[in-house]
C-alpha cells in the first residue's frame, strides 16, 4: 500500500491498495489530475490541481473503484 498526504480540511490521506487494484483504469481516466498510471496499470497519486476543485469527484471515484482500492481518510 502506498500513501500520500495532502492538506484538505486538516489532512486528507489518499491510499491506493496496490494488492487489490485490478488496474481497471477508472481512476486515472476520470481524474487524471490526481491519478496517473505508473506504467503497469496501477495508479499513483499526483496532484496537479487544487484539491478543493475536484474533491467531490475524488470522493465519487473512490466510491466507484470496483475493487475498493482507493481509501480516503482524514486526520486533524
Ligand atoms: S479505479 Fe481502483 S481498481 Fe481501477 S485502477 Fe484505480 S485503484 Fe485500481
Amino acid at each position: 500500500m502506498s500513501q500520500w498526504v495532502y492538506n484538505y480540511r486538516g489532512s486528507l490521506k489518499i491510499d491506493i491498495d496496490i494488492d487489490t487494484c485490478t488496474a481497471c483504469q477508472l481512476c486515472y481516466d476520470r481524474l487524471p489530475s490526481v491519478f496517473v498510471n505508473r506504467g503497469d496499470g496501477i495508479p499513483f497519486v499526483v496532484l496537479k490541481v487544487d484539491l478543493n476543485q475536484i474533491y467531490e469527484e475524488l470522493v465519487q471515484v473512490a466510491e466507484d473503484c470496483p475493487s475498493g482500492s482507493i481509501l480516503l481518510s482524514w486526520t486533524e
